[in-house]
């Protein structure tokens, strides 16, 4: 991606998803009121969360709100590893080299090319698309939605800005930082992987190497949510660091492709009624919207 995009371009290319994207919303029944994915009938939360909830009650996160739900398979999840990935979709090819691209009109990603030899072909292409979208929907829904977030927490507006560590170790930061920086102007709070750390599925604040950040109102990023136990570690560390409080926003809360019909995860459930996970998403409303708010909590 070449230069800083326009609020006009960055909602143009929120308008291209919207179509393709299932999103939460408080109202929403049978849904985590944590993460918003999944819950078996009748529990506030999923099992993960309700997990970390009864081992790290008070130490996690304040409020987690996904922009949308990234159903297995589907083009919003496809995107949420495409940006990052150095292999693209359709096998394990790896990503072509320079020399690939014929120009602009070849590209199809906003700003990727501007002529041979300014990128490094179609891989780029899908990763410079990918990441675009990703942006878009990010800032724009930070723009739009940073207030709900602020309301729901109570914790008012945040003082920093962290996004959490990749599993993958890699040289240099986040693509996710990269992306956002010429975008925010909040001070970021370091936050890193803690070397020769290997990802697990459980909590573990160790994971991660904060730097002080007393009295921080910190928004947490992350791109994908699955069981949560990235995010939450993240947010413990930074809490342990000296954050007053994390607010956590996730591109892409994960569901799997059964979650998102009738009798997937949630076989118990009427198949007459529609899945949570397919709810339209809704520019104007995210999962903690004013004026929606569900009559429910943990
Ligand atoms: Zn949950
Ligand atoms: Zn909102």
């Amino acid at each position: 991606m070449s230069g800083r995009l326009t609020w006009r371009q960055l909602a143009d290319l929120v308008a291209l998803q919207v179509p393709e994207l299932n999103g939460p919303r408080p109202d929403l029944p049978e849904s985590c009121a944590v993460c918003r994915g999944p819950a078996p009938p009748g529990s506030w939360r999923c099992y993960p969360c309700d997990l970390h909830h009864q081992v790290a009650q008070g130490t996690l996160a304040d409020l987690v709100v996904p922009i949308a739900f990234a159903v297995k398979g589907g083009p919003h999840a496809s995107r949420l590893w495409q940006y990052k990935s150095a292999r693209i979709a359709g096998g394990d090819r790896d990503v072509p080299g320079p020399g690939s691209c014929s120009g602009p009109g070849s590209c199809s990603g906003p700003g990727s090319c501007s002529g041979p030899g300014s990128c490094s072909g179609p891989g780029a292409d899908v990763r410079a698309q990918a990441a675009s979208r990703l942006l878009a929907l990010l800032t724009v829904f930070i723009r739009d939605h940073g207030r709900c977030l602020w309301l729901a927490s109570g914790v008012g507006r945040p003082s920093h800005v962290a996004v959490v560590p990749s599993a993958r170790t890699r040289p240099g930061p986040h693509p996710l930082a990269s992306l956002l920086a010429p975008y925010l102007t909040l001070p970021w709070a370091g936050l890193t992987a803690r070397p020769g750390q290997h990802p697990v599925r459980e909590l573990d604040p160790d994971r991660f190497l904060a730097a002080p950040v007393p009295g921080a109102r910190v928004l947490l990023i992350d791109d994908t949510w699955t069981t949560g136990a990235t995010a939450q570690s993240a947010a413990m560390s930074l809490r342990r660091a000296g954050a007053r409080s994390v607010v956590t926003v996730v591109l892409g809360r994960h569901v799997g492709p059964g979650s998102a019909g009738a009798g997937g995860l949630l076989g118990a459930r009427d198949p007459t009624r529609p899945a949570p996970f397919l709810a339209p998403f809704l520019t104007a409303a995210c999962a903690v919207h004013p004026g929606r708010a569900a009559a429910r909590g943990p």
